[in-house]
């Protein structure tokens, strides 16, 4: 997807959305006005009659106490579909003050309630004004309105379709950056493996030549290159074969006893031929004592390696790695070092990614699939182990790996 696809989409649908929100704002503002007129014209109907019974009531010379009006009120609001018992009072519209109340402390809100209704009681001075008020409580009213329905719905859909929308670009970005990388990977690899199969094409040509195959020294130069090439081949089949097969989440490793220390002298003796020819030099210092733990030799052997190599692959002129074993709380540790060109902190905490290379200055010459490091991390996960890295540019790297006994 274009960048500019991106832009329009997230405009368009937030757009969609805050107009989403005022649609439905508005339709509450007019679904919640239609209940308040006809929850108005209900209380209306509902005093109408009140009156009407109090009007025959005093003409049979009954006297107006606030119970009877009070049961009044609530039967005939019930009446009317109003499950509601809201404050009564008689008021004295000319005099200011209630003839009766619900309780005196809600008359200050009775006296501003919008419900009131002309009435005039018999046997109290003529003349004055009265009114029979009633005052909905607020909370009453705000659930007779259901107006929360709306609020809480609306925020919760609306809410629910951001998510969405967040999700399915995060989903499309994920798979964007994905494609990327395997567009990358696989160019990596095309040159990765194009490279030896040429040099190996190449020496073979060069044995075949009849000065060279008469030369004893050349012949067994050109034979080298084949062997280290054709190691190296093995070695990338092997960890992309690995690594494709780790990304089952349902692998497991197996598990055996391993002696890490010897396991190291074994990886240290394949790189030593190949170090002697650039003048490198491999160190062990194996402490670790006892030096076996349950693990997948095969793996570990694996992601020492690769840790070697890269020891190697990233440095200048002469390599020094060197290679050390100790006990530590609950399992051992071993560590890989190298006096190289180090990475920056701000890659540091992604080389373990999958596919991920440092991608500036001298780095970029040296060949790679940035598969190596994910698959270590992967086996230490496997192992229940940990791995970190000390490192600083221009002076080297540690991988420090602790694997449980
Ligand atoms: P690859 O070496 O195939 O590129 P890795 O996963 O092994 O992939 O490493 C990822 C990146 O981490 C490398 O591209 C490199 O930039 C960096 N890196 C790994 N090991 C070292 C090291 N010992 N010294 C410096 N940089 C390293």
């Amino acid at each position: 997807m274009k960048r500019w696809f991106t832009v329009l989409v997230v405009a368009v649908f937030a757009i969609a959305a805050v107009s989403l929100v005022v649609v439905q704002f508005y339709q509450m503002r007019r679904t919640i006005s239609i209940s308040d007129n006809m929850f108005n014209v209900a209380v209306g109907n509902a005093m109408d009659e009140v009156l009407h019974q109090l009007g025959g009531e005093e003409e049979e010379g009954g006297t107006l106490t606030y119970q009877h009006l009070d049961a009044l009120v609530a039967e005939q609001l019930l009446l009317n579909g109003i499950d509601m018992h809201p404050a009564v009072g008689l008021y004295d519209g000319t005099q200011r003050s209630f003839l009766f109340s619900t309780d005196p402390s809600e008359e200050g809100e009775l006296e501003v309630s919008p419900y009131r209704y002309a009435f005039q009681p018999v046997g109290v001075v003529s003349g004055n004004q009265f009114y029979i008020i009633l005052a909905f409580s607020k909370t009453e009213l705000f659930l007779q309105r259901n107006s929360w329905v709306y609020v809480y719905m609306t925020l919760f859909l609306v809410l629910i379709i951001v998510a969405m929308f967040f999700l399915s670009m995060r989903t499309l970005s994920v798979q964007r950056k994905l494609d990327r990388m395997k567009t990358q990977f696989i160019n990596n690899m095309t040159h990765e493996i194009k490279t030896p199969l040429a040099t190996i094409s190449l020496a073979c040509e060069m044995l075949q030549d009849p000065t060279v195959s008469q030369d004893r020294e050349s012949q067994k130069n050109f034979i080298s290159i084949v062997s280290d090439e054709n190691h190296r081949l093995q070695v990338l089949v092997e960890t992309l074969l690995q690594s494709a097969k780790m990304a089952d989440k349902r692998y497991r490793i197996t598990h055996k006893e391993v002696d890490l220390n010897r396991l190291m002298e074994r990886v240290a003796g394949s790189f030593r031929l190949s170090l002697t020819k650039r003048n490198g030099t491999i160190d062990l210092q194996l402490a670790a004592n006892p030096s076996t733990l349950m693990a997948d030799e095969m793996h570990l052997t694996n992601l020492v390696f690769n840790l070697v190599d890269n020891g190697i692959k990233y440095s200048d002129g002469k390599p020094h790695i060197e290679l050390s074993t100790r006990n530590v709380d609950g399992g051992i540790e071993l560590r890989v070092q190298d006096h190289g060109m180090g990475i920056a902190k701000e890659d540091q905490k992604h080389v373990f990614e999958r596919f991920y290379r440092v991608s500036t200055g001298d780095v970029h010459d040296v060949k790679g699939f940035g598969i190596g490091l994910s698959y270590v991390a992967e086996v230490v996960r496997l192992h229940r182990g940990t791995i970190t890295l000390e490192s600083e540019p221009g002076k080297g790297t540690t991988f420090i790996v602790t694997l449980p006994r």
